[in-house]
């Protein structure tokens, strides 16, 4: 029932929400790790627990650029780990990244680009998905070495994480044909950690994490309204029963 409220609640209006005006999440709890970072949404900035997953880094110029939150980073090398089952070599290339990296990597950028042209492929710092420590950049045998580019999508280990992915608790955060919604060009190299439940679900609906944000939070703001009707005639109720109460005696 709550999905198919959720799809309608999506088609009622969610997308003409994104169409027009970025969402902005209210609060965040920096450890949930359903937490929304994107160009509306800004990373926390937060002490967290980082560690290095057990993979193989794309090239030993990036093996210090791989830390994720334990949860993440434990399942990054079930994910991996399934891909080499499956005959896939990938390696990973860019986990968490810091404020001051991010602003560092922004500023190359805007050395070759216009700051719009720059703002599609790369986060502003303190907008990186990266920071959350969620996010890792994947790699495949195929394409190693060669950057990260759209070709990795067309890639045998392209194809194979945007499959099983979600069994893993990830999903393809920038996919093809969502950048009004995501605000960034297809990225089928960036995995974004959600738990194995979301990741499910959002491969299900086929939505982006924008939109699956909003259809949680839409339906947790209507069961909230249910309850507090729920609340407001018990207490009804209960007013008019000690009213009867006091008649009586
Ligand atoms: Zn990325």
């Amino acid at each position: 029932m709550t999905v198919v409220r959720a799809v309608a609640t999506l088609m009622l209006g969610v997308s003409m929400i994104f169409d027009s005006w970025g969402y902005v999440m209210p609060h965040q709890d920096p450890s949930d790790i359903l937490i929304l970072v994107n160009k509306q949404n800004r990373a926390p900035i937060v002490p967290m627990t980082l560690v290095k997953p057990d993979v193989e880094p794309t090239s030993d110029a990036v093996s210090e650029n791989i830390y994720m939150r334990p949860e993440a980073a434990a399942a990054l090398e079930e994910l991996f780990a399934g891909a080499a089952q499956d005959g896939i070599t990938l390696y990973a290339t860019s986990g968490f990244r810091s404020y001051s990296t991010q602003k560092a990597i922004f500023e190359r950028k805007l050395e070759r680009m216009s700051e719009e042209s720059a703002n599609r492929s790369v986060a502003k710092p303190g907008y990186s998905e990266h920071q959350t420590g969620l996010a890792m950049d994947v790699e495949g045998e195929t394409t190693r070495g060669t950057g990260l580019t759209a070709a990795f999508g067309d890639s045998p280990e392209g194809k194979w994480l945007a499959a099983h992915c979600h069994e893993y608790g990830f999903i393809i955060r920038y996919p093809k044909g969502k950048t009004d919604i995501t605000g960034y060009i297809y990225e089928p190299w960036h995995v974004r950690y959600v738990g194995k439940e979301a990741a499910g679900e959002i491969t299900d609906l086929g939505v982006t994490f924008e939109e699956y944000i909003l259809l949680m939070r839409g339906d947790r703001v209507q069961g909230l309204r249910e309850a507090s009707k729920t609340d407001a005639a018990t207490t009804a109720e209960t007013t008019e029963e000690t009213e009867a109460a006091r008649d009586e005696s």
